[in-house]
């Protein structure tokens, strides 16, 4: 019989429900206040096991909720989803699939330890944030809500920019009685005032929450005045997060108050967003907060994070990240340090104008195709020897430059091509864009 309180050895063989199959533990990996998760061995197969600690185990609303996310199958393939029940000797957990070699916990990128921390710039951590919302909007379409969005849920793969969601064993259909509040500082007002249980719409709030804070390294709803108190006690929680919440970027907050709290390049950055993506961020964090119906849906964080995204530029006098604004047709100055900025070269593609910095990607979302296959980008762009802008396709498949004077160049799987202005980008014969500058 498994021993549910302590960590299993290696080499115990647990018996998979339905099908009878033995998994056999090969080495513990990770553990946390409900269970410890192994590498396990099926059939030859690897995978990882989440086995719950015993009090937790015994919790037949969640053996039942497992089961039925193994029945119903993942949302997408940015989810580690449960793939069989596994119950033995009283004990209970799941399979799932093995995180990928290169995936990071997504709470590296706020790592106060530099040593520790993930580095990626605005312009990806822009793609990383679609793809987040992407991922829920997979979700929340199958009538389902995750209950407990938080930096924790999350793994990253930092060099392809794509998501995991993990710990999906809280899912349920939307509306069902919930077994988690959520975590601090993540909940929606009407959960932490206790008015409510985690939903589809509380975890629009959570999901606006942890958007924000992937742009500005900030929360959206911090008590600038926190700094000042000895502790911040729960009825400081309560009352920020709960009762009187208030967005820092506000629009009738005064920017003074704002540089004294050390949030003066938030607040620069704010101040350069696009119109439009400040609206949502208002509407989320203003209306949104007291009317849940008024919350920010996953489409529009998509569309406004894609063009966050394919429109940055870099100072390249002190590094500040900006976004170019098409409305001016120039790049301007750097609202950080007053430089010129220099102009990059974009790519043109339908309605959409692709920045073609150093480090930027096209992605498969741009040209139609399905993102979740080419979520790597279909092209990135990278310096020449002599400080020419190409573009290095990143598929398995040729595409072709067309140069103004008519000549095709075609760029093989991992070659690069030269790009000069009013070059056409094709790819299978389908002209997709032009350069611009
Ligand atoms: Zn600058």
């Amino acid at each position: 019989m498994a021993d549910t309180f302590r960590i299993l050895p290696v080499g115990t063989t647990l018996r998979i429900g339905r099908t009878g199959q033995q998994c056999r533990i090969r080495s513990f990996m990770d553990s946390g206040s409900q269970g410890a998760v192994y590498e396990v061995d099926v059939d030859g197969e690897r995978f990882a096991l989440k086995w719950y600690h015993s009090m937790i185990a015994r919790d037949e609303r969640l053996r039942e909720r497992v089961r039925r996310a193994v029945e119903r199958g993942a949302p997408d393939n940015r989810f580690l989803w449960p793939l069989a029940a596994v119950e033995a000797g009283g004990g209970f957990g799941y399979l799932m699939n093995l995180r990928p070699s290169g995936c990071v916990k997504f709470t590296r990128l706020f790592s106060s330890r530099a040593s520790d921390r993930v580095i990626l710039p605005l312009r990806d951590r822009a793609a990383v944030g679609a793809e987040i919302a992407e991922a829920f909007f997979s979700l929340h379409a199958k009538g389902l809500c995750y209950q407990d969005i938080n930096f924790g849920a999350i793994f990253l793969d930092p060099q392809r920019l794509s998501v995991l969601i993990c710990d999906n064993d809280n899912v349920d259909v939307d509306g069902q009685p919930a077994t988690v509040a959520g975590t601090p500082r993540f909940m929606a007002p009407e959960i932490v005032r206790g008015d409510a249980q985690p939903s589809a719409d509380t975890d629009l709030h959570s999901l606006a929450v942890l958007l924000f804070y992937l742009v500005f390294f900030h929360h959206p709803l911090d008590d600038l005045t926190a700094a000042s108190r000895p502790v911040f006690a729960r009825t400081d929680e309560l009352e920020v997060f709960g009762e009187h919440p208030s967005f820092v970027f506000a629009p009738d907050v005064d920017v003074a108050e704002l540089e004294r709290h050390g949030l003066g390049p938030q607040r620069r950055l704010w101040g350069e967003l696009a119109e439009r993506t400040q609206q949502l961020f208002i509407r989320a964090f203003d209306a949104g907060l007291n009317a849940p119906r008024a919350r920010v849906i996953e489409t529009e964080w998509i569309e406004a994070l894609r063009d966050l995204r394919d429109s940055c530029i870099a100072c390249d006098s002190c590094g500040f990240e900006i976004p170019w604004k098409k409305s001016s047709g120039q790049a301007g100055d750097c609202c950080w340090c007053g430089a010129r900025l220099q102009a990059s070269p974009r790519l043109q593609i339908g309605g959409a104008h692709i920045v073609l910095a150093p480090g930027a990607r096209i992605y498969g979302s741009r040209l139609g195709l399905p993102s979740a296959q080419l979520n790597n980008g279909v092209a990135g762009v990278v310096e020449g020897d002599h400080s020419e802008i190409q573009l290095r396709n990143l598929t398995s498949a040729t595409w072709s430059i067309r140069c103004r004077d008519g000549r095709v160049r075609a760029a093989s799987p991992d070659s690069s091509v030269a790009l000069a202005v009013g070059d056409v980008l094709e790819f299978g014969g389908l002209k997709l864009g032009t350069v611009e500058i």
